[in-house]
């Protein structure tokens, strides 16, 4: 952990600014959530903890901060669209995954699959484009909402025939 203080610092070096005791206290708060977080959500999950350490933390704040964590590389801003907004996650230390978004519960399930990488690592390169990054969402219905969404539909139509 500290060595993520130390390279965000030196990040921020870089850009003329400090590390404030804010943004060490939001850099920990992505840090130590394995969920993928709203800015509002990451704003709410530190507001009462900062305030006992007697840090007060804006939403302005969190905002500003996790774009700059974005910019450094040490969060990930996914785009899920719809009523999801933009998420965050950390990301060193997290292995590269891809995402399935349930667009009815909302759930986020993280895949890796190292042939789909291949393939894509190939298909950029016949275009001689140099990737730097990808993200590969997918939408849908997650194993529950769409059994559930075939329950329905099924005790439906058994209605309509009775
Ligand atoms: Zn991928
Ligand atoms: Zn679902
Ligand atoms: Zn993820």
């Amino acid at each position: 952990m500290k060595s993520f203080l130390e390279r965000f610092e030196a990040f921020l070096h870089g850009k003329g600014l400090r590390l404030t005791n804010q943004r060490a206290e939001i850099l920990r708060a992505i840090y130590r959530t394995h969920r993928h977080v709203t800015a509002e959500q990451l704003y709410e999950m530190i507001r009462d903890d900062a305030r006992t350490k007697d840090l007060r933390i804006s939403r302005a704040t969190v905002y500003r901060t996790l774009g700059l964590l974005a910019e450094g590389g040490f969060v990930e801003a996914l785009d899920l669209g719809r009523d999801q907004g933009v998420r965050y996650e950390h990301s060193l230390g997290h292995e590269h995954h891809d995402h399935m978004v349930c667009n009815d519960c909302g759930k986020i399930i993280e895949f890796h699959d190292p042939d789909l990488e291949r393939v894509q690592d190939e298909v950029v390169a016949r275009h001689g484009f140099v990737a730097s990054s990808h993200q590969l969402n997918v939408y849908g219905s997650c194993a529950q909402c769409s059994r559930r969404e075939r329950k329905k539909g099924a005790s439906e139509s058994d209605g309509a025939e009775a």
